[in-house]
């Protein structure tokens, strides 16, 4: 799993189609971290910390989590956190972002995994497109996977223009997941995501 912004940069074909996607401009995907690539991260550098003073900071593993988002995406997972911490706090509990962006390697890692915790290869997931993330529900160290406060921090998703909750899906309710509403499926953000 993508920990940190810096494992994602390792792979560098995939950070290029990622600021790419996220309207940077790193030049050609060739795989080579060069100039125009190291100017276009700065720049997502720049807007990063810029959202991050004007909404706020969270703890260590957020953070770490966040910095793998699109920049759009980070925006609207601060203010989903900053609300969310807030009705969790009330209650003695902490709401953190336990997964952010996963590379097409990271996620074909996982989909081999048995027994199977995916049916997502590579390009699958909104995990792969830097717009999606998971959260889990704390209490001091101890994660807590089922718990009502899931489904009332979701319903905050309301509040943040832009975003949906997997809690309000049909199919499959997924209620740590959230992403971005603007991609219709994964196979929509991987058309925009591979050009
Ligand atoms: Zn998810």
């Amino acid at each position: 799993m993508a920990d940190t912004l810096a494992q994602v940069q390792k792979d560098v074909r995939f950070w290029q189609r990622l600021l790419t996607f996220a309207g940077y401009k790193p030049g050609k995907v060739d795989g080579v971290n060069g100039r125009k690539t190291k100017a276009a991260a700065q720049e997502w550098q720049n807007d990063a910390e810029r959202i991050k003073a004007e909404i706020g900071s969270f703890d260590e593993r957020s953070e770490r989590n966040i910095a793998t988002l699109t920049p759009d995406t980070q925006r609207a997972a601060r203010i989903w956190l900053k609300a969310a911490k807030a009705v969790a706090d009330a209650e003695g509990y902490d709401v953190r972002i336990i997964c952010g962006t996963r590379t097409y390697a990271e996620q074909d890692a996982l989909y081999r995994k048995r027994p199977r915790v995916t049916k997502a290869r590579g390009g699958q997931s909104m995990h792969n497109f830097g717009i999606a993330w998971d959260i889990g529900i704390f209490r001091g160290k101890e994660y807590i996977g089922d718990h009502a406060l899931y489904a009332k921090v979701g319903k905050l998703y309301n509040q943040v223009p832009g975003i949906t909750w997997g809690g309000t899906w049909k199919s499959f309710v997924d209620e740590p997941h959230y992403q971005l509403e603007k991609y219709s499926s994964s196979s929509a953000a991987r058309n925009a995501f591979e050009v």
